[in-house]
């Protein structure tokens, strides 16, 4: 079976094809500036030379068009025809409380998830431009849809309400969602997988640090509490949110600065965390770049940002009276020796001894990174957000078609 996993945006839409049989990745691509007049297709299948094209993708009913073009295509196409794609899935951000798992699309699928728009607005109403493409060019093939936030559902009520008037979780929902739970469960799996454990036995801590930050407390196996909330503004310092704050810090800056909703919003958003106190950039790499060049603002921010996972680590290792097992993944979690031994220096208490050898040493495999003798393992686990999401969707399909 060979599933098409599709990441839609506003104005990019970003897909892997998969052999399921091997779950090996027979092509992958992006198509971005959609809705502009130069939009931009990257398909890479590997083995072959990547392809580029600039041609004008007015919407996403063109750029899913434009897609299995590039995958039937006669030179650098992976399937002859359309009809070797036997299902779709889908990642979106918010199933809110209603998606505990993954679902085949139907119309009353798509009815909640557009019930939805009001708690992802910036995400769920691309999601379904993405889902009605495809329904559009590929009528017959069934789609499935995996959430960021499913996961998360199983989190108990003391972690997912917020101590603010009832009436507004009643009449809003608001209270915790949490993101990156596809990622957070890929990793927790790989990770008991590597220990041979079951992952039930297991007291985690996963740490998925890219340009988006969360942390995980996952108890038998599931997800107990997780840093990011309602939406994904809380929890660690970012690299452009702030994460964490006192919340009336806004009414008090808006009234000072006179500043509108939606300019609050993007300064918490797109102009805070580590861009706001380095002064430089976002980017991790940047960041330990200028700190080697003895920048005392891009050290600051660093410091911040590690002092910070190091706080929700203690957090959570209390909240489950105890950890085995502390991950790191995603871009700067996969990648930077230098923030997990920040992070890990700290919180020799907890039992974690880091092996500095093992630290430095790159690879794309899930590896441990503590010395034998410390009890608490640290992982390091590569994050594969799309493989779940064509697992899921086999599975489900699969089950459909019985
Ligand atoms: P996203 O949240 O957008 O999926 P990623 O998981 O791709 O983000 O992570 C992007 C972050 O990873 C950037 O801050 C980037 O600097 C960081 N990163 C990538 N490679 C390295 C590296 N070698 N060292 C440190 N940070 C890195």
């Amino acid at each position: 079976m060979k599933v098409l996993v599709i990441n839609a945006g506003s104005s990019s839409l970003k897909y892997q094809l998969y052999n399921m049989e091997n779950e090996t990745v027979l092509a992958s691509g992006r198509v971005e500036r959609i809705g502009m007049d130069s939009s931009i297709v990257t398909h890479e299948p590997p083995g072959k030379p990547d392809v580029t094209q600039v041609s004008e993708i007015l919407d996403h009913i063109t750029a899913v068009k434009k897609v299995i073009d590039m995958l039937t295509h006669p030179e650098h196409g992976v399937v002859a025809s359309m009809e070797e794609i036997d299902a779709v899935g889908h990642r979106i951000v918010h199933g809110g409380e209603v998606f505990k798992n993954s679902a085949l699309v139907t119309a009353d699928v798509k009815q909640e998830i557009r019930k939805l728009f009001d708690l992802a607005p910036l995400h769920n109403p691309a999601h379904m431009m993405g889902i009605n493409a495809v329904e559009t060019n590929m009528p017959n093939v069934p789609q499935v849809v995996v959430f960021d936030t499913a996961f998360h559902q199983t989190m108990p009520n003391t972690s997912y309400l917020y101590p603010i008037p009832k009436v507004l979780y009643r009449r809003h929902k608001v209270r915790r969602y949490g993101f990156h739970g596809t990622s957070h469960l890929y990793v927790s799996q790989q990770a008991a997988k590597y220990l041979g454990k079951p992952l039930e036995s297991l007291k985690m801590i996963s740490c998925h640090i890219g340009n988006g930050a969360s942390a995980t407390a996952i108890l038998d196996g599931k997800s107990f509490d997780t840093s990011m909330g309602m939406t994904p503004l809380e929890g660690l310092m970012m690299g452009t949110r702030s994460g964490d704050l006192d919340p009336a810090i806004v009414p008090y800056v808006m009234n000072k600065e006179d500043l509108t909703l939606s300019e609050v919003n993007s300064m918490l958003n797109k102009h805070s965390g580590m861009l706001a106190i380095s002064g430089i950039s976002s980017d991790m790499r940047e960041i330990v770049e200028a700190m080697g060049e003895g920048d005392a603002n891009a050290k600051l921010a660093f410091d911040m940002y590690t002092y910070r996972v190091r706080k929700y680590i203690g957090a959570y290792a209390a909240a489950m009276n105890g950890v085995d097992v502390i991950l790191f993944t995603a871009g700067v979690g996969e990648n930077s020796n230098v923030l997990r031994k920040a992070v890990c220096e700290g919180i020799s208490f907890l039992g974690v001894e880091l092996d500095e050898e093992r630290n430095n040493i790159r690879s794309k495999e899930v590896r441990e990174i503590s010395t034998d003798a410390s009890r608490v393992k640290v992982l390091v686990v590569p994050t594969n957000e799309e493989l779940l999401i064509a697992r899921d969707t086999y599975a489900i399909v699969k089950g459909e078609s019985k």
